[in-house]
């Protein structure tokens, strides 16, 4: 298994649920059996996670500790010219609503928070914490 070093060398290099491996064997992508891509995990959830956009920087990290790889990305390029990945949303059809990602979520206020599951989006973002 590579090294998170190796891991780190561009984002769509790092092995998506790095943290949390979805894979029984990483190198030849065997996913466990009781991963989301195996069974539909989307009904255990009684809160989901919702994303702000205008807080999010970009960091990844809920990308790579996601035991479901639920996030969905886009590639930009920075201003240095690196190659990065653009957080864009949540795949609530693998999301099993652990919180594992508004865990690791570093910004002064959560880019991501948990919300009753039936809680609309566009509610939840008008709800969101706001600066002092
Ligand atoms: S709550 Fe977050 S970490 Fe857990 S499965 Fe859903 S998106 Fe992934
Ligand atoms: S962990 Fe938070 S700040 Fe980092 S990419 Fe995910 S949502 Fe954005």
């Amino acid at each position: 298994m590579a090294t998170p070093k190796e891991m780190m060398t561009t984002w769509d290099k790092i092995q998506p649920g790095a943290v949390l491996p979805s894979f029984e064997d990483p190198q030849k992508k065997i996913r466990s059996k009781f991963n989301s891509y195996n069974y539909k995990v989307a009904d255990w959830r009684v809160e989901k996670p919702v994303f702000n956009r205008n807080l999010c920087i970009d960091c990844d990290f809920c990308w790579v500790s996601c035991p479901d790889s639920c996030f969905q990305v886009e590639e930009v390029v920075s201003k240095r010219g690196k190659k990065q990945a653009k957080i864009v949303g949540i795949n609530y059809n693998l999301c099993k609503g652990c919180g594992v990602c508004v865990d690791v979520c570093p910004t002064p206020i959560k880019s991501l928070l948990m919300f009753p599951e039936f809680t609309d989006n566009d509610e939840a973002l008008q709800e969101w914490p706001k600066k002092d």
